[in-house]
């Protein structure tokens, strides 16, 4: 298909064909596995061309493509799936990866040095938290954080009072938070980026991790973000069966984290790239049921006798105020992801997931099944006590993410497990 005719259609009519020549392959409706380490050069000429391509010694020549060489720069696979992935979130390009986590510090290191700060919000899921707080700090990278409800102003302030404003280098959101749903203004997040870099005359970037929305239902890039992350385990893979990543955004931008991805080898494997793309194909089947049984399950939850609070977009009203302004300005949906507190603690949140028969009791989010965890005790168990208390955190609070199956299933096992927490 032609890019003019391509250009008109919508990403999930693409996600089938996009960027694969049959021809290429032996005319497999499919594209192969290349399950390649390396790829044979037509002529030494050609290896030290693609090279200087590669590793930016020169710039590409008019219509000059990047050539195959080696399977930690590139592979038919990876190009394919970075290509179709850039269609929902109308970006320039993409990275992949063999992890979100890989996804994550790749960028956080490209962008980052001793000496810089690092804006973020709060809460983050609990692995991105831990290399945040805990591992950057060893490389000399001071962390500042916000918290949800904190408006651009209460935030400049918090940035200039650390004495280190000159020293703010980047901004990283998680929006909706895990588990939370927590929203994070991304257009206010990337006002603060340009405030400091307008008055320290230098490049501030803004990322936002989009997990939680997958490439569907958010798309941060259309309000200011630079880059946009996404543990591809979750939504894009939507299977429970690959762990992978994906990072992005313009191509200057890509070009850099793609830049040190070849040297730190956290590039997907071929094996990983073609799962993904198998799983894109569905992508949007698979999120349109699951926003709608979210819907339903977050209504069933929803005045529960034994279900003190539910944390999910879709119950936000005008009296919510910012988080209402937030959820109507960015989000497409209400997701897929529900949270709620059960009445009591730690035993009857565990009565509850250990009674659960359909929903498996497993972390994760994203998939066609059903899954059912508690934050506080396994996703967020590093994260300080402290801030967990502060961010509803608590023993009390599980998080769901809701599948495929028939919603009346799904709010059937609901309500005989919320039964047995109080026997
Ligand atoms: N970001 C969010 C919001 C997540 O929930 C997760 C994993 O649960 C990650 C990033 C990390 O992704 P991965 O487990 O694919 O490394």
């Amino acid at each position: 298909m032609d890019s003019e005719t391509a250009k008109n259609m919508k990403p999930e009519s693409l996600m089938m064909s996009y960027g694969y020549k049959p021809e290429l392959s032996e005319g497999a409706v499919k594209c192969p596995i290349f399950q390649t380490s390396t790829f044979v050069f037509k002529s030494a000429e050609e290896g030290k061309a693609f090279f200087e391509v590669a590793y930016g010694l020169r710039n590409a020549q008019e219509g000059e493509e990047l050539g195959l060489i080696y399977s930690r720069i590139n592979n038919p696979v990876l190009e394919i799936l970075e290509n179709r992935l850039t269609l929902w979130d109308g970006a320039e390009d993409c990275a992949v990866f063999e992890s979100g986590m890989s996804a994550i510090t790749t960028v956080l290191l490209e962008f980052l040095k001793p000496g810089d700060m690092l804006l973020i919000s709060n809460p983050l899921y609990g692995g991105s938290d831990h290399f945040i707080k805990k591992i950057l700090p060893k490389f000399g990278i001071e962390v500042i954080d916000f918290k949800v409800g904190q408006c651009k102003e209460d935030i400049i302030k918090i940035i200039d009072a650390s004495d280190h404003a000159d020293k703010l280098a980047f901004v990283y959101i998680e929006t909706p938070a895990n588990p939370t749903n927590d929203l994070i203004d991304i257009a206010c997040s990337k006002e603060i980026a340009m405030h400091y870099s307008a008055k320290y005359q230098k490049e501030i970037y803004l990322a936002v991790d989009n997990t939680y929305m997958g490439p569907l239902w958010q798309h941060p890039l259309k309000h200011g973000a630079d880059l946009v992350l996404y543990s591809a385990t979750k939504y894009i893979g939507g299977h429970s069966d690959v762990i992978a990543g994906a990072c992005l955004g313009s191509k200057a931008l890509i070009k850099r984290v793609k830049g040190l991805r070849t040297f730190l080898g956290s590039m997907a494997g071929p094996n990983t790239g073609w799962l993904l793309l198998r799983s894109l194909e569905t992508l949007k089947a698979r999120m349109d049921i699951q926003a709608f049984n979210a819907n339903k399950v977050a209504a069933f939850l929803t005045g529960h006798p034994r279900v003190e609070k539910v944390y999910f977009p879709g119950n936000l009203t005008e009296k919510d105020g910012e988080q209402y302004v937030i959820k109507n300005k960015q989000c497409l949906t209400n997701g897929g992801m529900i949270s709620f507190d059960v009445k009591g603690g730690e035993k009857e949140a565990f009565r509850f997931l250990n009674a659960l028969k359909l929903i498996k009791l497993a972390v994760s989010l994203g998939s066609t099944e059903s899954l059912a965890e508690h934050p506080a005790t396994m996703t967020h168990s590093d994260v300080d006590a402290e801030l967990k208390k502060e961010f509803s955190i608590t023993e009390k609070m599980i998080r769901l993410s809701i599948g495929v199956e028939n919603y009346e299933d799904i709010i059937f096992d609901l309500n005989q497990a919320l039964e047995k927490t109080t026997s």
